[in-house]
């Protein structure tokens, strides 16, 4: 059967500053999807990571279905309600938009949705990330579907060696949604130029190149561009089948050993290691680190199977002991050079005013 795979993830509060929803709020969501959504959808998981709540829905409604997205929206609408009661921190944080008008894409939530012909074993990955923005994905995405070094699969299986294709937004775009479809491996390099720029260019799909079928969905939401201010940072999600003609859960998984540094951290304003956490982790050292968990399912006739956690084993233990230690070698720069985000990604927050303001007291001695 067809099956669409949606994930909508928002910050509508959280527990002493950004750590995490807690458990009231979360039940409050899931109470609103339990009582609305049911008749709707096939199955549905709820998490959190960090201060995030994201809700990953089956159903054969589409991408883009307007009923589902309200029925998240007003999920997340109900939660907020319980946040400001709570006087939780950032309450609604990520509802940028008063009512609702078809589609939760341009309203602050971050979406990844995929439509596909269910395989008679279908296993996916959802991932979700925490105090970083969308181009998190953009090296692990590339050395998970281009490299034989993380994805032996390019080598090993012939379903694959047609390789991939990547579907990459320009984020900084304004007007409307600006993409360009480049095949790996032929356009290998094309894509590496454009994704070394995590905030600009971000990969949104990538199909197989044998079959055309989807194989990832990103979230390519960044709310400045929404809000015109600071209000957050992006926390994407992300879908990925895995098996068959796409790259195994572990070589998706394989570039995470990394940590690589991503935008993020303290006040969505450093950069920060990626580090890899366990199913609703909480954020904590500088309001970080930036963090990704991975929900592995099988899908089948719609229905879920429990979430496997993929980065709930001793092995990413020492991962992220060794990613502990790059966060704490990058903060002892602190504010200086490469520590903190360019003047571009920091032009939505207060420091603006303040350059400004020393602006102003600047004087040109005469020669
Ligand atoms: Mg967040």
């Amino acid at each position: 059967m067809k099956v669409t795979l949606s994930v909508i993830k928002a910050d509508i509060g959280s527990i002493g500053g950004h750590i995490k929803p807690g458990e009231r709020l979360k039940a409050r969501v899931r109470d609103y999807i339990e009582d609305k959504g049911t008749k709707l959808i096939h199955d549905y998981y709820l998490s959190s990571t960090g201060d995030d709540i994201a809700i990953l829905m089956s159903h054969s409604r589409g991408e883009g279905n307007e009923e589902i997205h309200k029925m998240a929206w007003e999920a997340f609408k109900a939660g907020t309600e319980l946040a400001k009661e709570m006087g939780l921190y950032g309450a609604g944080q990520d509802l940028l938009k008063d009512a609702f008008s078809g589609n939760v894409k341009g309203m602050g939530p971050a979406v990844a949705e995929m439509e596909f012909e269910e395989r008679p074993n279908e296993p996916f990955l959802f991932f979700a990330a925490d105090k970083t923005d969308p181009g998190a994905y953009n090296l692990p995405l590339y050395l998970g579907f281009t490299d034989p070094m993380h994805c032996s699969g390019l080598i090993l299986s012939p379903k694959m060696s047609k390789g991939f294709t990547f579907q990459i937004m320009d984020v900084s775009y304004l007007e409307g949604d600006r993409v360009i479809s480049l095949n790996s491996p032929e356009e290998i390099y094309d894509i590496a130029a454009l994704l070394r720029d995590n905030q600009r260019f971000v990969v949104e799909k990538i199909y197989s190149g044998a079959s055309g079928e989807i194989a990832a969905s990103i979230s390519t939401t960044r709310l400045h561009n929404i809000a015109g201010k600071y209000t957050g940072k992006d926390d994407p999600v992300m879908l990925a089948r895995v098996q068959g003609e796409f790259p195994a859960a572990g070589e998706l998984l394989s570039p995470y050993v990394k940590g690589h540094f991503v935008a993020g951290f303290m006040r969505g304003s450093h950069n920060g290691p990626l580090m890899p956490v366990k199913q609703n982790s909480t954020i904590s050292y500088f309001d970080g680190p930036p963090v990704v968990t991975c929900a592995a399912f099988c899908v089948h006739e719609g229905k879920l199977t429990e979430a496997a956690d993929a980065f709930d084993h001793p092995f990413w233990d020492y991962v992220r002991g060794r990613v502990s230690q790059k966060a704490i070698d990058i903060r002892e720069q602190g504010f200086s050079g490469p520590a903190m985000l360019g003047y571009d990604e920091l032009e939505y927050g207060g420091i603006v005013d303040k350059l400004k303001m020393i602006d102003r007291k600047f004087k040109v001695r005469k020669a």
